[in-house]
């Protein structure tokens, strides 16, 4: 039997291979890398039109070599300055006012040897202000633009008065068509370079209405998740929670425990001393309390004078140590000048039940400490626990 024939698909995966090489693994570089890719085709695309010149005789070929051993180095220093990530430590990581100053260099020199067609070689000049408007700022741009009429008037002068650096296949042309070339970039290229700046100053303005927005989204995100009053986790974060524990626990990964806290007579509280008093016992509660869990345990406010503690890893014993040693602390501090105690209900995470069930058996257990006396701590039935509350 034949081989399968296994060549080209191989050869598709060696080159894509090499094409991931030759690009970066990082998106951001891949992005720099694909600017540089569109550099690259305006250069090679000048260079074939530079030997089209060659050919016709405008230039010679000395000079097309000089011109294209310059833009090699510049699209080869380029590349690995990205590709490695070098350029990575400078604010702009595309290198754009270095890369555009040699797009501009390039422009001109190329305008020095190409005889007739050197009009024609100042149009990638349009493609060195377009990437400006992505890379630089307004007085960056005027720089660049300071820079190319400068460029262009160097060349001028070295077309009229030093033909010997030409390495032209042509006689020197009237100094008139290269002073309207001057002008005409002078006058066109400050306007140019204007709406590329505008551009410019509109991209940030979107880059830090962006910002600004990731800002409020984060604050948005925090305060759906978070209670006001006490900074403690919501009752839709605690039911998040709760989902994630249980789901741990039904799958055998961990146990949990959970226990609902009760503030008792809380009503007094507020009946007697106010609201506003009221609010400052329940922030001092939270607070102490939250000092007094270990970490990985979650307090967050139920609603009203009610938390949720969920204690992942515990069982119903050792949440119930936990919490006479809470109440013990709570009952032995002013909380707002107040004595406050609470009460409790645990349970257990027990086989395959829901977050519901589990929220619904320590609500009850909840209402049996209160009936019970209050200041104490009920744990679900059928659950083992600790005989009696050592205190
Ligand atoms: P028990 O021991 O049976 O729990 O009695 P209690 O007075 O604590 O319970 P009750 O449910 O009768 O009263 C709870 C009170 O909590 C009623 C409500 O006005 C008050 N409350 C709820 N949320 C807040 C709040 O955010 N701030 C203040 N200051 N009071 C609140
Ligand atoms: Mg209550
Ligand atoms: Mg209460």
């Amino acid at each position: 039997m034949a081989p399968t024939p296994l060549a080209q698909p191989s050869q598709a995966v060696s080159r894509r291979r090499w094409l991931g090489l030759l690009a970066s693994p990082y998106p951001r570089r891949r992005l720099l890398l694909l600017h540089w890719l569109i550099a690259c085709v305006v250069y090679v695309g000048t260079a074939v039109l530079l030997v089209a010149g060659v050919d016709q005789g405008w230039m010679r070929f000395g000079a097309l070599l000089g011109w294209s051993s310059f833009v090699t180095v510049v699209l080869l220093s380029g590349y690995g300055a990205i590709r490695s990530g070098w350029s990575e430590r400078f604010a702009d990581p595309a290198l754009t006012q270095w890369q555009l100053s040699m797009g501009v260099i390039a422009v001109n020199w190329g305008y020095v040897i190409c005889g007739p067609m050197r009009t024609a070689a100042l149009f990638p000049l349009m493609v060195v202000f377009v990437f400006a408007a992505y890379g630089l700022r307004f007085r960056q741009i005027g720089w660049l633009t300071l820079f190319t009429v400068l460029c262009l008037a160097s060349a001028v002068a070295i077309r009229q008065w030093l033909p010997a650096w030409i390495d032209s296949a042509q006689p020197p042309s009237p100094l008139q068509v290269d002073l309207y070339n001057l002008s005409m970039i002078a006058v066109v290229l400050p306007a140019f370079a204007l709406v590329t700046a505008r551009l410019s100053a509109l991209r940030k303005k979107l880059r830090d209405q962006r910002a600004q927005l990731a800002d409020a989204l984060a604050a948005v995100e925090r305060l759906a998740v978070s209670d006001e009053l006490t900074g403690l986790p919501n009752r839709r974060a605690m039911l998040e929670t709760l989902a994630t524990n249980t789901r741990h626990a039904r799958r055998g990964l961990l146990p949990v425990t959970i226990a609902m806290l009760d503030l008792d007579h809380f009503k007094r509280i507020n009946d007697t001393l106010g609201h506003a008093a009221g609010d400052a016992v329940l922030v001092g509660f939270a607070e102490l309390v939250r000092q007094l869990l270990r970490e990985g345990d979650v307090l967050g406010r139920w609603g009203g004078e009610e938390f949720l503690l969920v204690l992942p890893g515990a069982t119903a014993a050792q949440a119930q140590q936990v919490l006479w040693r809470v109440q013990a602390a709570v009952r032995d501090q002013l909380l707002a000048g107040q004595p406050v105690t609470f009460s409790v209900g645990v349970a257990a995470h027990r086989g395959s039940e829901s977050a519901e069930t589990l929220l619904s058996r320590a609500d009850a257990a909840l209402y049996e400490a209160k009936h019970a006396g209050r200041d104490c701590v009920a744990i679900a039935s059928g659950e083992s626990q600790v005989a009696a509350d050592p205190i």
